[in-house]
């Protein structure tokens, strides 16, 4: 049987490896020689332990984590991050520090304000419709934390650079760029990512907690909302996602044996968006919309002359088998998203397209 398959430049749920379809597809009868479903198999069994493991141990060498970091699997999406992060770690007195770099981040700023707790957003690229990332930030040395999001998947931002705070920890919502690139992880208390861009398919946040956070966390919290629930029982105090967690797995997989790491990971990356942004630099036809300074590597933004060109640009290029062009409804334009799965053959073709289309419509 032949599938078609086309270049998926969706924001999330996004492209996943084919190996790791494949993988899955023969899994869905009989995972390992059990018999059974890898959907029909009990969490509480031996071959749940092996998979949630294995995608622990995975993300342990991958990211070059200290014995203090622990690694979970939670429900709720990045989206659920906003409102745990400062319950468990803002206690009354105290105030966090927040960068505000777009939508995702203001949405975590809100969270923290409906719990009454006390946020200051220390910096914003508001002043320049977040075409920017904010440099020097004035941080509170007292702060319980600084949260930051790594890369704004809908204005196409990243930062290049992570701030230094201190000795205050970095939170960081990583949702759209985890596993892109390697970083040093110790200034981190907290990590977390929705599945569904980068590393897996929606149903799943991982987050990555350095133990030494969890101190503060306070007692009277519902089970199901607080950290130390999920670090006592491996993430699995209620049943988990686990069919999301056996695809993170092979990801993990996939980016460990095929890819070889992050650090090549981060070179496939670049050389995918730096093809990409230098063709929308060397056209007066395409209008890249972010900062030189602040692009990011994994969702790249553009205009056109307007909004009907836009529109019949997204749907030519589905026709071409390019799926997936449309900005975020909030902001509109166009939005390529080249997470990890996506080769740098779907950019090449992109680009081929691009150009038939601008020598069609310039
Ligand atoms: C998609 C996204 C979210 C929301 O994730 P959910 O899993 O849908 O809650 C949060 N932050 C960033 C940076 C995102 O890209």
């Amino acid at each position: 049987m032949s599938v078609k398959r086309i270049y998926n430049f969706n924001a999330g749920p996004a492209a996943l490896p084919l190996p790791v379809l494949e993988e899955i597809q023969a899994s869905l009868l009989d995972y390992g020689g059990s018999g059974m479903s890898v959907t029909e198999i009990s969490h509480r069994s031996k071959w749940f332990d092996d998979i949630i493991n294995d995608a622990i141990a995975r993300t342990k060498r991958l990211m070059h984590l200290a014995d203090d970091h622990r690694v979970l699997f939670l429900q709720g999406g990045a989206s659920l991050q906003f409102c745990m992060v400062p319950m468990n770690f803002l206690t009354d007195g105290q105030t966090a520090d927040y960068v505000d770099t777009g939508t995702w981040s203001m949405k975590a700023v809100k969270e923290a304000q409906i719990l009454k707790k006390n946020v200051r957003v220390a910096a914003s690229s508001a002043d320049k419709n977040y075409t920017y990332i904010p440099k020097e930030i004035p941080f509170d040395p007292e702060a319980a934390y600084v949260h930051i999001t790594s890369n704004n998947t809908i204005k196409g931002t990243q930062w290049q650079q992570f701030p230094d705070t201190g000795s205050v920890p970095l939170i960081a919502d990583m949702s759209s760029d985890m596993m892109s690139r390697p970083f040093d992880v110790a200034p981190f208390g907290l990590i977390y990512a929705g599945a569904q861009k980068n590393i897996g398919p929606a149903g799943v946040c991982m987050v990555i907690i350095r133990e030494d956070l969890l101190a503060s966390v306070p007692e009277n919290l519902p089970a199901m909302l607080s950290y130390t629930t999920y670090t006592a029982k491996n993430s699995m105090y209620n049943t988990p996602p686990c069919f999301a967690v056996y695809t993170v797995q092979l990801v993990l997989k996939w980016l460990e044996e095929t890819i070889g790491g992050l650090t090549k990971m981060a070179a496939i990356n670049r050389e995918k968006a730096d093809r990409l942004y230098h063709y929308l630099d060397s056209s007066d036809f395409y209008r890249p919309t972010a900062m030189e300074d602040s692009r990011s590597m994994m969702n790249v933004t553009f205009r056109l002359a307007g909004e009907d060109l836009e529109k019949r640009f997204v749907e030519e290029a589905l026709a071409n088998d390019l799926g997936g062009l449309k900005g975020h409804r909030s902001v509109g334009g166009c939005r390529a998203s080249i997470y990890n799965a996506t080769p740098l053959e779907a950019v090449d073709a992109l680009i081929d397209f691009m150009k038939l289309f601008e020598a069609k419509n310039g």
